[in-house]
This record gives C-alpha cells, structure tokens and sequence, in this order.
C-alpha cells in the first residue's frame, strides 16, 4: 500500500509524524492509500520552504510568473481525466464529472493568474500639494491553502492562482480524506523548488499551518465550525484569513415558470456529487401554483439518478465521501420523517458494499427539521409549498448561511428581487452559472473575505503608500 508524502522545497519526503490513515473508495470501502495524519515538524519545514523560496519568485516579473502559472494550467487539463480518476477513488465523484470541472478549473486558474497582468501592483497619483502618492502592493509572504474534500483540484485551483500570481508561495494542505489528488497535481507542477509545498493530514497539520505567524494569509475553504476556530487563531495572531465555508443554499420556484423543466434544473442543483456542493439547493420553495407538477417532475428526476462506482460511464450518482458523511445524511432524513415529513423519492440507505445514498425528495417539511437549518451535504431536496413568491423570498433569506441563492421566475420584478437574498452569489434563472467577473462575500455564517476577480488580488497582496513631497 502506498504511503503519501509531503512535498517540501521540491522534494519528496515522508511525514515526520508518527501518525497515519487509510484512504478509502468510498464506492468499495477498499483501502487505497495510506496518509500521514499531520505532524507539527512538517508544517514547520514546509513553512520553512515557503519562505524561502518566495523572494525569488516575487523577483520574478508579473509577466514571467503568470507564464509559468499558464503553462501549469496546460499541463492541468491535459491530465485532467487521469485527476478526476483519482478523484473517483479517493472521494466517489463520477469520473466524467471530475473531468469536466478540473478542465474548467485549469482554465479559470489561467484566467485568474492572467488578471495579474491588468491588476494595478503599483500606481501613482497626484497629491494635492503637488508631490505624488505611490501606492505598491507587495505580495503577503509564505500563504496557507487548506481546502476540503469534495472538489480537491478545483477547490486548490481557485485559490492558488491570485495568491502565485502575485507573488506569495504557498503551503498547501489537502483534505485528510481526499490526498491523492492534491499529490499527483502538485507532481504535474512545473514551479520552482518551495513555490507550493504540501503538507498531508487533518488538524494535525492544519492548526499549527494556520498557528504559524510567518503565514501571511490562510485561505481556508471547508465547514463552519473548523472555519470558526482558524478565523479565532487568524485574528488573535492579527493574520489575515478568507473564510469560505458551508451552506444551506435556498432556490426560489416562482409561479409561471416551466414546471417540468425548472424540477430539471432544481434536481441537477440538489444532487450533482451526491449534494456534496458547497452551493447545492438545499431548501427549495416551490410557489403553490406550480407545486404540483413541479414535485411530480423533480420526483420522476430523481429516478434517473443512477446510483453507482462513478468509474462506470452510466453513473450519474457516485457514493458520499464516506460513512460518516452518509450517516448525517441518513440522520437528517430519518429527523425529517419522525417529524412528519413525506419521502416521496429514495429516502433508504441501500444494502451492499459502498457509502451509496439515493436521490431522494422530501415534501411536507417545515423549518423545525434538521433538513430545512444544518447542511446537510447529501442529495436531499427539500420542498417547502409557499403561498407566494414574497413568502418564498423571506423563508429563504431566513438562515445563519449565506453562501448562494436561486430564483427561478419569469416576472422581471421578481428578477430584480432576488437580490435581497442575503449571500455572497445570487443566480437568476440559473446555476453555477456567471462570466469571469465573480465579486464575492459569504454572508452570515458561510464565511468572510471577499474575493474573486479583483478582490482575490487585493486580498493576496498588501498595500503601502508612499507621499512623496513636490520637488523643492
Ligand atoms: P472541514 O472543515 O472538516 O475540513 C476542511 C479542511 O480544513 C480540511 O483540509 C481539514 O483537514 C482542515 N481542518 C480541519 N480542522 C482544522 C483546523 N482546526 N485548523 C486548520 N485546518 C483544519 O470540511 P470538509 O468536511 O472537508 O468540507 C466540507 C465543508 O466545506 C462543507 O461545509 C462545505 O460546504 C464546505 N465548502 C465550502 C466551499 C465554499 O467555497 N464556500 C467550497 C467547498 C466546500
């Protein structure tokens, strides 16, 4: 069995920890690798390594590292089938599916790191007393990247390429349960030595990661409560964080919309990767006028969700992470029905090998359940009937999250409502949808720290202004 290992300043070694665990396919329950569980030693070398390597990398012009950053992302998609397989095995996401987003996560990365080139590192602007103002912004340092387990490539994607493109290296740390495509990406890097280094293991790794006062930024994407205590360690260390964390996203059903076809689009929303979505619709609230066909049609949806390996091509639904992840999602459902709710699809752990659960559509639940309040991260639709499009609205701005929301309606006043659902991306008619221009903050609970575009780079980068007085 294969024992994962670190990469520090550009060489392979083994944790210095004394701690491992077994990776496993979730789809056969087989062991497939073996990871270190962290240790402080490696985090401190790692760090180390970041460090320096970072002032040689900033030496480079902006032009060069984005270069550099390019020909990464090539590399990326043209591998992108091989991570993705990786990623079925670590983590049951469907082949075909992993594909498609590590090749969109390739290109946004390039995209992204390209920003660098318009992105204003240093202007100077007349003053009023006749001198100038020279703003720079200087890259942070070493950074830290600590990224979840269900979408590994793309989730380390999105928050590289500013954070290198600026100038900062980096120390990343995969999620424990998901390593090994974090390993093989950073295999298929072509950085200098110590640009990225990883570290491997759960909290072992990621407090001291986050507890290093030499990390200038910790970019952190994974649950609330992990989310909450390394912002409490960010802010007594007076260190910067970006905080993107969980959901409990709503989609908005309006009446006079296409009944069949937006249960379509709800059922993608709520049971691509097994509900394993940051943003996945978790509560809908479907208007009175269009419940009935609306939940016949998302029922008859979930039906074609074939549950199955996600190596093989007819899968639409691979298994949940692991075991644990699928007994909340058994809990939330089984809370659901002890109080009154209606499974009216899927609804039962299947028999057999795998950490498998089927798509399934509750109606008849109110916010008393665990289903309508905690994340649920399953492939669980929810259905609330609503009287109105106004009580829609307020129902699904009514949560401590406020990751993203979803309208589906044909009445331009209702379009131009959608905006009083507090999140950090509202979609309109829509999901997972949006150009290049992503401007975003989590509100609530799900996080803090605006990024995308622009702010990923004012966030990667700190700013000194420099007054300097009119010639004598
Ligand atoms: P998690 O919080 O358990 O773990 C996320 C990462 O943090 C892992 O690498 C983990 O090892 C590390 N970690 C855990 N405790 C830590 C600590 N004390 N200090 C430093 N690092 C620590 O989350 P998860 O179960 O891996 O991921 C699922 C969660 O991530 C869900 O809540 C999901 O909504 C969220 N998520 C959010 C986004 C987003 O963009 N907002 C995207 C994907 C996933």
């Amino acid at each position: 069995m294969k024992t994962l290992q670190n990469l520090i300043g550009g060489i392979w070694e083994d944790s210095r920890g004394d701690a491992f665990h077994d990776v496993v396919n979730p789809a056969t329950e087989e062991v497939v690798a073996r990871c270190p569980s962290g240790s402080p030693e490696d985090v401190r070398l790692a760090v180390d390594a970041a460090v320096r390597a970072q002032p040689a990398w900033a030496a480079l012009t902006v032009a060069e590292r984005v270069e550099r950053l390019s020909q990464w992302a090539d590399t990326i998609a043209a591998h992108a089938d091989e991570l993705a397989e990786i990623e079925c095995r670590e983590m049951g996401k469907p082949v075909a599916l992993g594909t498609a987003f590590i090749g969109g996560a390739a290109m946004g990365f390039k995209a992204a790191a390209a920003e660098a080139l318009e992105y204003a590192f240093e202007e100077t602007v007349p003053a009023p007393d006749g001198g100038s103002t020279t703003i720079v912004r200087a890259p942070l340092g070493a950074t830290a990247v600590i990224v979840p387990w269900n979408f590994p490539v793309p989730m380390t994607l999105g928050a590289l390429g500013p954070l290198l493109a600026a100038g900062n290296t980096v120390v990343l740390k995969p999620s424990e349960r998901s390593p090994m495509s974090a390993v093989r990406l950073l295999e298929l890097m072509d950085l200098p030595p110590g640009v990225v280094n990883l570290v491997l293991g759960d909290s072992r790794a990621g407090a001291p990661l986050v507890a290093d006062e030499r990390v200038g930024l910790v970019h952190f994407t994974g649950s609330v409560e992990s989310g909450r205590k390394v912002g409490e360690r960010t802010g007594a260390l007076l260190r910067r964080s970006i905080l993107e964390l969980g959901g409990k996203d709503p989609v908005v059903v309006d009446a006079g919309v296409d009944p069949v076809a937006t249960a379509a689009a709800v059922a993608f929303g709520a049971f691509a990767n097994s509900g394993q979505i940051c943003t996945s619709m978790e509560r809908v609230y479907v208007h009175r006028d269009v419940a009935e066909p609306f939940i016949e049609a998302l029922v008859e949806a979930a039906g074609t969700y074939a549950l199955g390996d996600g190596h093989d091509a007819g899968t639409v639904l691979g298994p949940l992470v692991d075991r644990r992840q699928r007994d909340i999602v058994a809990r939330h459902v089984a809370d659901a029905v002890s109080r009154g709710a209606t499974v009216r699809a899927g609804g039962v752990v299947p028999e057999g090998r795998g950490f498998f659960y089927p798509a399934t559509v509750l109606t008849g639940v109110d916010e008393s359940m665990l289903v309508m309040t905690e994340e649920t991260f399953g492939p669980i639709a929810p259905v609330v009937v609503v009287s109105s499009f106004e009580e829609g609205l307020e129902r699904a701005s009514a949560s401590r999250f406020g990751l993203a929301a979803t309208v589906y309606t044909a009445d331009p006043a209702h379009m131009a409502a959608a905006r009083r659902i507090p999140a950090g991306v509202v979609w309109v008619n829509q999901w997972q949808g949006g150009g290049p221009e992503r401007l975003y903050e989590p509100a609530g609970d799900s996080g803090m720290g605006a990024t995308g575009s622009r702010a990923a780079y004012d966030a990667a980068t700190r700013p000194t202004s420099i007054h300097t007085a009119p010639a004598a």
